[in-house]
This record gives C-alpha cells, sequence and structure tokens, in this order.
C-alpha cells in the first residue's frame, strides 16, 4: 500500500478547515477531514465506517464519526482523535492557518498539534500492520464537534460501540500519558428584575441587588466544594468556581432591570455535573424568589465530565513504560468520559503540547513524532497481537 508521508498527511488535514463553533457562522463541516482519512485507511486494508451524526445535521453542515477496523474479535485497541479545530484570530498568525508551514524544527498550521497531527502518527504506527494477522482488531476513531457540543463523542457512547480492551485519546500530552482530568461546565446565570427611576427604589425591583447576593451564595458554595473535595493529583487541588463576566444596567440613575452573570465550574472526579448543578440552582433559586424576580441558570453547552482512570492500570503503566514519563493529570477536558463509558481503559496521551492549542501559530514539533509513533507501535504489539 502507498501511504503519504508524515508532512504530507499533515498538510493535507490542516489544508482541509474544519473549524467548529457554537457559532453558526463560524461552524464548519468535518467532512472533508473525515474523506482524506477515510481513503488512506482504506489503502491500509482498515474496514471504514462513516456514521453521520444526526443532531449535527440540516444546518449545521452536516458532520459524522469516522470508525475504521483493522482485524476483528474482542479486545484490541482505539486510537482516538478529533477532527475539528477551534476557530482562529487570523491577524495574529504569522503563517496561513491552512498551510502546513514547516519551520525551525516545526509544523506550524491550525490543528497542527491538537490534534490532526495525531493522525498522521497513527496511521504511520498502523501502516506495519495494514499485511498482518492481528490477533485482536486496531481502531482507528476521528471524531466530530470535540472542541464545541462533543456531539461526536456522545454520539460513540450512545451507539454503543465500539468497544476494546483499551483507547488511546491522543491529545497534546507532550507524550505523558493522562489519566484524569477536571469536568467543565460553564453556566450563564440570569435575573429578570423591573427598571425605574433611582430615586426611588420601590419603583422597580433592583436585579444588580439581587445578583449581589447570588454572587455572595456562589462564592459561599465555592468555599464549601473546597472544604469536602479535594484531589492532590491536580496542580490546582480543589474544584474550582470563577465569577467570569457580569453584565448589567444601563445607567446610574435608573433600577437596574437586568443582570447577567458568567460562571466556569472546573470539578474533581468523583463528582457529578448533574448533582452539582441542581445544588447550585437550589441555593441561587431561593434568592430569586426572594427577591421576586425570574432566574434562568442554563449551561452554555452539556457539561463535560471529569474523568479518571486507575492510575496503576496496563495501558497507563504500559504508556508510561514505553515513554519514560510518570502518568500525570491535565487541566482540559477530553472525550475520556465517552471512551471509559464504552467499557475501555482509556488514557490521553499524544504528541505536541497543550501550550500551543488554541493558539495563533500553532505548531507541532518534529521531535515528538518518531518518538509517538514507536510508542503507538509498540502498543499495537502489545494489545492487538498477543503472543
Ligand atoms: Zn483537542
Amino acid at each position: 500500500m502507498t501511504l503519504p508521508s508524515f508532512k504530507e498527511m499533515l498538510g493535507t488535514l490542516i489544508g482541509t478547515p474544519s473549524i467548529s463553533c457554537t457559532c453558526p457562522d463560524t461552524d464548519q463541516s468535518n467532512l472533508g477531514v473525515i474523506d482524506a482519512l477515510a481513503t488512506w485507511l482504506v489503502d491500509l486494508n482498515f474496514s471504514v465506517e462513516v456514521t453521520p451524526i444526526p443532531s449535527l445535521d440540516g444546518h449545521r453542515h452536516g458532520k459524522a464519526n469516522l470508525v475504521a477496523t483493522l482485524g476483528s474479535g474482542p479486545g484490541g485497541v482505539v486510537l482516538s482523535g478529533h477532527t475539528d479545530t477551534v476557530p482562529f484570530d487570523e491577524d495574529a498568525w504569522q503563517c496561513s492557518p491552512f498551510d502546513i508551514t514547516d519551520r525551525d524544527d516545526r509544523f506550524y498550521g491550525l490543528g497542527s498539534c491538537d490534534m490532526k497531527g495525531f493522525f498522521p502518527v497513527a496511521l504511520r504506527a498502523a501502516k506495519d500492520y495494514a499485511e498482518a494477522r492481528l490477533a485482536a482488531p486496531l481502531t482507528i476513531i476521528a471524531t466530530a464537534d470535540e472542541e464545541s457540543t462533543m456531539a461526536g463523542g456522545r454520539f460513540l457512547l450512545e451507539k454503543g460501540r465500539p468497544r476494546a480492551a483499551c483507547a488511546i485519546i491522543g491529545e497534546p500530552t507532550g507524550l505523558i500519558p493522562v489519566y484524569a482530568h477536571k469536568g467543565m461546565m460553564m453556566l450563564s446565570i440570569s435575573l429578570q428584575g423591573s427598571s425605574g427611576h433611582s430615586s426611588n427604589p420601590d419603583l422597580g425591583r433592583n436585579a444588580l441587588d439581587a445578583m449581589h447576593v447570588v454572587m455572595g451564595a456562589l462564592i459561599s458554595f465555592r468555599q464549601e466544594l473546597a472544604e469536602r473535595y479535594r484531589n492532590p493529583g491536580f496542580e490546582v487541588d480543589i474544584p474550582t468556581l470563577n465569577l467570569g463576566c457580569l453584565r448589567a444596567g444601563d445607567s446610574p440613575n435608573r433600577i437596574c432591570d437586568h443582570a447577567e452573570l458568567q460562571i466556569d465550574l472546573r470539578l474533581l472526579p468523583g463528582m457529578d455535573c448533574d448533582a452539582i448543578l441542581a445544588e447550585l440552582r437550589r441555593r441561587i433559586d431561593v434568592i430569586a424568589v426572594a427577591h421576586d424576580m425570574p432566574l434562568a441558570a442554563e449551561p452554555f453547552y452539556p457539561p463535560i465530565s471529569p474523568f479518571e482512570t486507575d492510575v496503576n492500570g496496563d495501558l497507563v503503566q504500559t504508556l508510561s513504560r514505553l515513554s519514560g514519563n510518570a502518568p500525570g493529570t491535565v487541566a482540559f477536558g477530553t472525550e475520556g468520559p465517552f471512551l471509559q463509558g464504552l467499557g475501555m481503559e482509556t488514557v490521553v496521551f499524544g504528541p505536541g503540547s497543550i501550550d500551543q492549542a488554541h493558539q495563533p501559530n500553532e505548531y507541532l514539533e518534529h521531535n515528538q513524532i518518531e518518538p509517538a509513533t514507536r510508542v503507538l507501535k509498540q502498543v499495537i504489539e502489545r494489545y492487538c497481537r498477543p503472543a
């Protein structure tokens, strides 16, 4: 079979825009990336299944997941990546985000490290096994919308497949096996009061006065959560709740009729997003009732659950040994909870640094590519070709 070079494949993927964004004007299809991957995978004898995601039909251009399998039977390993990138700030880029630039021992381009670069690594690792008889299947997954709604990962879990012994999510961890990350929830909290002349408070209901009490309750809740939960595996070892943005009112001499507060919560493994959200709502609902004004507290997108797998698990320890890096935790969310939900030992492990992700002039260091490929080959040997 003929597989293009790493640089050619990464160039094709970077040159195929696949931005996902909750803003419909910026959002793009991922089908171009899926097509390119499907072509290469078919050439490597994988059986390739492309599944449109129903929730992203219609106004969202159509998007799909790809699941490609070499070999069959139970067990085996999944190598998983997302096809989409975040939007970009054109003025801040020194090169074109959609043309691969090979400079200073780095490949520059949008998605180079997060995480289009993982696919050519996985394909080159898989290449040697295209003609082999595998004892257990090697599966490569490419998902949609990881950077926005996580609809692709969710859909895999809904469909109940693929299943394997274990899964690697190739997010950029600098080749550190990551066994846990925090959960994420972003909420908009709005209070609707009524306006009136500032000279007489009885002429209206002041939404900022009520929001002030809500903010006090949130800060108390944050302190209680920090006392209740702690995990020394994380750099910030407590759950966090950030008051990030407040919009309210229009004039000093009018009673403020509307206030919106945006907050970000980062939950530790073991904390349940729905339960925390319900508790938070209970605490602020009573304040809204006391101030006689409607309150809405809505997530911007479905919460991302915290993730943790056993640090002594076989895949964590295997990746640690092969990479020479101790297992660690990260502060960003992944599709880990969905793949873990399918019953696979799931670890986040990939080339590149998260420091370059979601940034102008994103790049992947050349020196990450060979070690990543070597480790993945050894993982395939271990899980797909038992002696
Ligand atoms: Zn990513």
